[in-house]
């Protein structure tokens, strides 16, 4: 069996290893247009933040270890056209610009995504960056040295991250979104409020409600300009989101209106034997049943684990995902699963909360701290769709008890009774979750 996986980065690095480890006869090629695999961009604003000192531990393999495992590495070969008819692939050695052709049996498409550049005019001059790949962190790195003052588009986590990173760099932050407030995918109102109030009084400038219309400067960037106002900026971030990278295979397989490719639960693409995982592909979605793009690592290795499962026959189904994540924010700990409230109703759901507010141990214990947990349950059947936590202790395991609960159809009643442990270092003989389902039911 012949197998060509495009891209290794979590998905494709999951997948080759799984599909090495089952079928050691398999003879597999990875074409990889970075000079590295497996880079764990999640680290990005640590390591600006100088909280990871050393950049090489962002990376959990490399070409050397897949190789070890007769994986043949095309490093620095950029993958030109896939010919899923003939099954054959068009790829460029980048060092030499040699073009040669290729062909597969089977086919892994882990291509992922890239961020959304929009066309903003001014978006060409220097020191406007991404913040996507090891090559993206080195530089801003670097630029951030000289920068006073720095612009971050876009209060998804990735922004929010940096910004907390730049602030504590000791650089004057302004933070602009198109939305009224941060984090609005993943948390409701009452919770983003309580991480912009942090962020005010740690002086970062929010602009929220505002759309960047140019970037201002001679050769590099010294002025966003936006529908609300102006702000000097020496180095600029776009964090707006991420589209899937499929180019590649537009046309040849089914694929979401944004280019996520659909793949079934055994991460097979509408052709037979192409398949994809990661951020290039869309994923069942549970709190809503339907195909959603949540381009996460977390769904990248267990999609990219699952290739490795069912590339010779259909063996292990995905379950779907809830799009469960976390944050860490100054001294705040976050984190979400499921549908926000604001989100349910926007997708058509009747849905009640419940939130309550409950400190993490006994009060009789030297310190403690309040916990704000809200479930999102639908009105009708009770079936909990989605949670947020915030707090300064870190109770964000909580959720991923959570994100159970919505895999499994759990009702907001039967969380009231579930089994959970109590000793006062860690929480109270009525967990908040258990407290949560009960109060529910008032
Ligand atoms: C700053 C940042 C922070 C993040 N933090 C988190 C986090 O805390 N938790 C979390 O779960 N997720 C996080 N993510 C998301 C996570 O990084 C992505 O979901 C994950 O990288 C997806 O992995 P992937 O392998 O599917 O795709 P990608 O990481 O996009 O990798 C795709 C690979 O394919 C290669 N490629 C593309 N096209 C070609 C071609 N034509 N030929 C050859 N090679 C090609 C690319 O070079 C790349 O190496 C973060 C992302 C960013 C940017």
């Amino acid at each position: 069996m012949k197998v060509a996986v495009v891209g290794c980065t979590h998905a494709g690095t999951a997948a080759v290893t799984n599909i090495a480890t089952r079928y050691p006869e398999a003879d597999i090629t990875v074409y990889e247009r970075n000079d590295n695999v497996s880079f764990l961009s999640c680290g990005i604003a640590l390591y600006v933040g100088g909280v990871v000192k050393d950049p090489k531990g962002l990376f959990y393999s490399s070409p050397e270890k897949l190789e070890e495992m007769g994986v043949t590495m095309k490093m620095k070969h950029e993958v030109l056209d896939i010919d899923s008819i003939n099954n054959r692939i068009r790829v460029k050695n980048l060092n030499t610009k040699e073009v040669f052709e290729d062909d597969y049996d089977k086919l892994v498409m882990a291509t992922g995504s890239w961020p959304i550049i929009p066309p903003i005019e001014g978006i060409q001059l220097n020191n406007i960056l991404l913040s996507k790949n090891y090559t993206q962190a080195n530089t801003i790195i670097e630029r951030a040295k000289e920068a006073k003052r720095v612009t971050v588009i876009g209060a998804g986590y990735i922004g929010v991250e940096l910004v907390e990173a730049f602030q504590k760099y000791g650089k004057e932050v302004t933070l602009i979104d198109g939305e009224n407030r941060i984090l609005s995918k993943y948390l409701d109102p009452e919770f983003t409020n309580i991480i912009e109030e942090d962020f005010k009084t740690r002086g970062i400038r929010l602009a929220l409600n505002e759309t960047v219309t140019r970037f201002e400067g001679e050769e590099h960037v010294s002025k966003v300009v936006t529908t609300r106002g102006e702000y000097e900026a020496d180095l600029v971030i776009l964090s707006v989101g991420f589209r899937p990278n499929t180019d590649l295979l537009k046309g040849q397989v089914e694929m979401m209106p944004n280019g996520a490719i659909i793949v079934d639960e055994y991460m097979r693409t509408s052709k037979e034997n192409i398949f994809a995982a990661g951020d290039s592909c869309a994923i069942q979605y549970n709190p809503t049943g339907e195909n959603a793009y949540i381009p996460l690592a977390t769904n990248a290795v267990r999609m990219g684990t699952l290739v490795g499962q069912n590339i010779m026959k259909p063996t292990i189904r995905y379950m779907g995902t809830q799009g469960t994540s976390g944050l860490h924010l100054f001294d705040h700990s976050m984190a979400s699963t499921g549908l926000t409230e604001k989100a349910a109703i926007s997708v058509g759901k009747h849905v009640r909360t419940i939130t309550i507010k409950e400190n993490n141990r006994p009060e009789f214990m030297p310190d403690y701290e309040v916990i704000t947990l809200k479930v999102v349950y639908e009105e009708d059947t009770r079936r909990i769709l989605g949670a947020q936590v915030i707090s300064k202790a870190d109770v964000t395991q909580s959720i991923n008890t959570l994100s159970v609960c919505i895999q499994n159809k759990m009702t907001i009643d039967e969380l009231g009774y579930i089994d959970f442990f109590f000793q006062p270092h860690f929480n109270k003989p009525w967990n908040f979750l258990n407290q949560a389902g009960l109060q529910a039911a008032l």
